[in-house]
């Protein structure tokens, strides 16, 4: 089989994290392939949602469709189930305008074509790294970055129990009475009114939801991180009996969105001759399932130190591309940031219904620019340990519990 011209780098995916990277490697005048199941001008299946001031940071804020100043979460009171406390986050967030974004991102890549190929397997040497397709095409390329999401399986990675995924069944729709107030957006209703007691013992759900204008709705039910997931037709359920208890029907469903991803998968091995970005490089955040700022953030110093190594030595091996690649991207510092998230992450997941709702309550108590911080990973080391130095010492005495590992949750 020919072997079809050997590039710079060959990026695998067309989803965020490819396009993210894909645009920095063009713009540092590599010269790159890309393949991808899908076309990239295929519209992206999920709403990608992120806080404005990510994005202000960026100077991106255009790619934003909408935009809510009013940003709520309800947790009852805490411990107790006292319905209607609102805890106001004074922080705007919106929803990606994907066709913008999308669009962003491929004129950058200036006039790149796809080949949409699946890849099946890959291949080592030296000096290249070749990728095999479904359809017999070989391609080559000195470095190749899988940027094909969490299911790749081309990224080795240590062993691993069952994975913490999140799980959420969202709708947009017309309602016949709003499930939120105008104009208001909700990260997370916690409230358990809906709820009878056998279901209060089940891994814990939330209400995110948007007042999308028009007289529409985003409202999606989500479990923020259960092994096993909990199932669409059980989130579904609740979402169901949430607004029902309000007295709100659905009266036209016009997108239905299945959620499922991996919130505790671990690093990849930083010695392995490919390299990855976006989900196969599990780049979700731990804490919040978010990942988009940082693929905007986190890209173009990973395309630069790929660019200058390249540029430097024409002639040096692959797996050193690679490890230049991996100590860019996943730095000590980031991997001990990540420690400390899964290590959140693992507390969080044993925590009850109503010790979850009290403990978000005192997270959100914290400054703003910590929370923010801790939920965008933009947080240095040594601030985001005092975060949470902070909040154990803020938090109600069954929280602290809770933190320290010292709490067993009922499993019946
Ligand atoms: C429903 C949903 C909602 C989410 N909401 C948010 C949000 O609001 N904010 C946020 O920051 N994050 C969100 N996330 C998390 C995360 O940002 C997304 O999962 C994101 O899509 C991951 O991007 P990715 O590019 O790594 O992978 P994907 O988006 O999964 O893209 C993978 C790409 O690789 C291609 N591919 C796969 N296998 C092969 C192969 N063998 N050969 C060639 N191509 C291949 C696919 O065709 C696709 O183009 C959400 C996730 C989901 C599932």
């Amino acid at each position: 089989m020919k072997l079809i011209n050997c590039a710079d780098v060959l990026v695998m995916g067309a989803g965020p994290a490819a396009l993210c990277i894909t645009s920095e490697l063009v713009q540092q005048g590599l010269d790159v392939q890309a393949i991808a199941s899908k076309s990239p001008l295929e519209p992206w299946p999920n709403t990608y949602g992120i806080w404005a001031s990510e994005l202000e940071s960026l100077n991106m804020q255009e790619l934003l469709k909408y935009r809510w100043k009013d940003t709520v979460s309800f947790f009852g009171d805490g411990l107790s189930d006292k319905g209607n406390i609102c805890t106001n986050h004074y922080l705007d967030y919106g929803l990606f305008n994907l066709i913008n974004f999308q669009e962003a991102l491929l004129e950058r890549c200036n006039g790149l074509s796809w080949q949409v190929e699946t890849v099946e397997k890959i291949n080592f040497r030296e000096k290249e790294t070749i990728v095999i397709c479904a359809s017999g095409k070989k391609y080559s390329a000195r470095l190749v970055i899988d940027a094909s999401g969490h299911k790749t399986p081309f990224i080795r990675r240590p062993e691993h129990d069952e994975i913490a995924k999140q799980a959420a069944y969202g709708v947009v729709g017309k309602f016949s009475s709003a499930p939120v107030n105008k104009n208001r957006f909700v990260l997370m209703d916690f409230r358990p009114d809906h709820l009878n007691a056998n279901q209060l013992k089940e891994p814990p759900s939330f209400l995110y939801a948007m007042d999308l204008g028009d007289g529409s709705y985003f409202v999606e039910e989500t479990s923020l991180a259960c092994a096993p997931p909990v199932s669409f037709e059980s989130l579904k359920a609740r979402l169901n009996s949430r607004l029902a208890c309000k007295g709100i029907q659905i009266e036209e469903i016009i997108h239905e969105e299945h959620c499922l991803f991996p919130m505790n998968l671990p690093l990849p091995y930083r010695d392995q001759p490919l390299l990855a970005f976006g989900g196969s490089a599990s780049m979700v955040h731990p804490a919040s399932g978010y990942m988009v700022g940082s693929l905007l953030r986190r890209a173009p110093s990973l395309a630069k130190e790929i660019a200058k190594v390249i540029k430097e030595d024409p002639l040096i091996p692959t797996s050193q591309i690679a490890r230049r690649g991996w100590q860019t991207l996943w730095t000590t510092e980031l991997v001990q940031r990540h420690r400390l998230y899964q290590f959140g992450l693992q507390r969080l997941m044993s925590f009850d219904e109503s010790l979850l709702r009290s403990f978000f309550d005192t997270f959100f108590k914290l400054p703003r620019k910590d929370w923010y911080g801790y939920l965008t990973n933009t947080l240095p080391l040594p601030r985001l340990f005092l975060v949470m130095l902070k909040l154990f010492s803020i938090a109600p005495s069954k929280v602290r519990l809770g933190m320290l590992g010292l709490i067993i949750k009922k499993k019946d």
